[in-house]
């Protein structure tokens, strides 16, 4: 089966990506991820996903080298934000470059972080499952788009999200898209997956990707990254 598998990371994809091909399925990768933030960021992560693919020779389809009317996101990011109540309003902002689109011909809008903080904004305590099902609603949309028959996330082998939400979504995309859901509980290959990414000498992120996670990451340090 053609399996469009979206990728949140390299070192989350190892798992995902061997599980895939070893059941005997054309595996092409996905990375498409607007939370990831900063840029260097987002850019360190990409080359980790690059380079698992290149690894188990998978293609790699990076969301901000698609044509700019596939990068279009934001329709899928109104449509989850139904399902969310209203955040309070708030204030537009005094400065009217900060409330322009980005400028044709700046960076692609899969790396621009004022889409996604906009979706957020005064949605920070549901922003996980917002921010998941984006991700997994793009890659849906995609899939259809170039032919695939399936999709799956390597969002399944992370511990730190919530596994059965990320499933439950996935689940009802297929339901509504036709496209099957590639499912199976990569957690159980952690290890395995760390450990190939160390000896692979894939970059290993610190923090979720989105500037609240970095936060909160260093915050439960008890703040040692500024010395304290
Ligand atoms: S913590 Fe992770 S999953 Fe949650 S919004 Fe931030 S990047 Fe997305």
């Amino acid at each position: 089966m053609r399996v469009l598998t979206h990728l949140c990371c390299g070192p989350c994809g190892i798992m995902a990506l061997r599980r895939l091909l070893a059941a005997g399925h054309e595996v092409t990768g996905f990375f498409f991820n607007p939370n990831i933030h900063p840029l260097a960021e987002y850019l360190r992560r990409r080359e980790g996903a690059a380079a698992v693919c290149r690894r188990l020779r998978a293609p790699l389809l990076a969301a901000d080298a698609l044509p700019r009317w596939e990068q279009d996101w934001e329709e899928e990011g109104r449509a989850a934000l139904a399902a969310y109540p209203q955040p309070p309003e708030i204030a537009p902002c005094a400065s009217p470059r900060t409330t322009r689109p980005p400028p044709s011909g700046s960076l692609p809008p899969a790396v621009d972080p004022r889409f996604w903080l906009r979706l957020m904004a005064g949605r920070e305590a549901e922003r996980c499952p917002l921010c998941q099902g984006i991700r997994l609603a793009v890659t849906v949309r995609i899939a259809l788009k170039r032919g695939f028959e399936a999709f799956s996330s390597s969002l399944l082998y992370s511990r730190h999200q919530d596994h059965e939400g990320i499933r439950r979504t996935a689940e009802s995309l297929a339901a509504s898209s036709g496209l099957r859901f590639i499912y199976e509980d990569w957690r159980l290959f952690w290890q395995e997956g760390v450990d190939l990414s160390r000896a692979w000498g894939i970059y290993r992120q610190q923090y979720c990707g989105c500037l609240y996670s970095e936060y909160d990451r260093y915050a439960r340090d008890g703040g040692k990254a500024w010395g304290g």
